[in-house]
């Protein structure tokens, strides 16, 4: 069972992720529980993140090396936990590249969706050789205006290449996340990421998951 956290940069998530895969692996004790991120999550990945994050690069390159962080994080950890009947929980995967790289950074969608299917392109096992998309089965998506994330963002942390951005580009990251979100309702579960710790937790304990 695959989740993920997704949300623009000051929303919150990654502060509930830690507890939330805590919280999964008391609920399924037979289960084991694989928490990563991305960028990153393997070597190499963390590698093309520090690059990502501090390096300046064209548009398209960065695109490019954010699925070719994917490629290699599904190959080493995603898939194998998952075939292992493992929990994975990702904070971000590829809904993130559609919404920095397109909604945000204006890369045409219709590339992106060409980069998915090249890395997330997989074969059934069922004789016939249908495909299918790779894709998580559930997605947080932590919502909240693009001020109030950036208020929040300046008050805990130095700001990587990504997060000195302005609020417009949060905001356009923010539409499309939500434009996706509207797209695919059974895969997404918006959380209003402007209320307090202690209610968006609660939120997250309720959420009923059946893996
Ligand atoms: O989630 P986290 O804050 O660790 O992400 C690191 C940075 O990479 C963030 O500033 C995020 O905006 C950026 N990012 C991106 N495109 C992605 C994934 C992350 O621009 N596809």
């Amino acid at each position: 069972f695959f989740i993920t956290f997704e949300g623009i940069d000051g929303a919150g998530k990654s502060t509930h992720i830690e507890a939330f895969a805590t919280t999964l692996a008391k609920q399924y004790p037979h289960k084991e529980v694989v928490l990563t991120r991305e960028p990153g999550g393997t070597a190499l990945g963390e590698k093309l993140r520090d690059l990502l994050l501090h390096h300046p690069m064209h548009l398209e390159t960065e695109a490019l090396l954010m699925f070719a962080a994917r490629r290699e994080h599904l190959a080493t950890v995603i898939e194998p936990a998952l075939s292992a009947g493992k929990i994975v929980i990702s904070d971000r995967f590829t809904d993130a590249s559609f919404a920095y790289q397109g909604g945000g950074r204006g890369l045409d969608l219709a590339k992106l969706y060409e980069l998915e299917v090249w890395v997330q392109m997989r074969l059934k096992n069922d004789g016939v050789g249908q495909r299918y998309l790779l894709q998580p089965d559930l997605t947080f998506l932590f919502d909240l205006p693009s001020e109030t994330a950036e208020a929040r963002r300046s008050a805990v942390r130095e700001p990587d290449k990504f997060e000195q951005l302005n609020t417009s580009f949060f905001e356009n990251v923010r539409q499309e996340y939500l434009r996706r979100a509207k797209d695919d309702p059974a895969r997404f579960r918006l959380i209003d990421a402007s209320q307090t710790k202690e209610q968006i937790w609660n939120l997250l304990q309720e959420t009923s998951i059946t893996i």
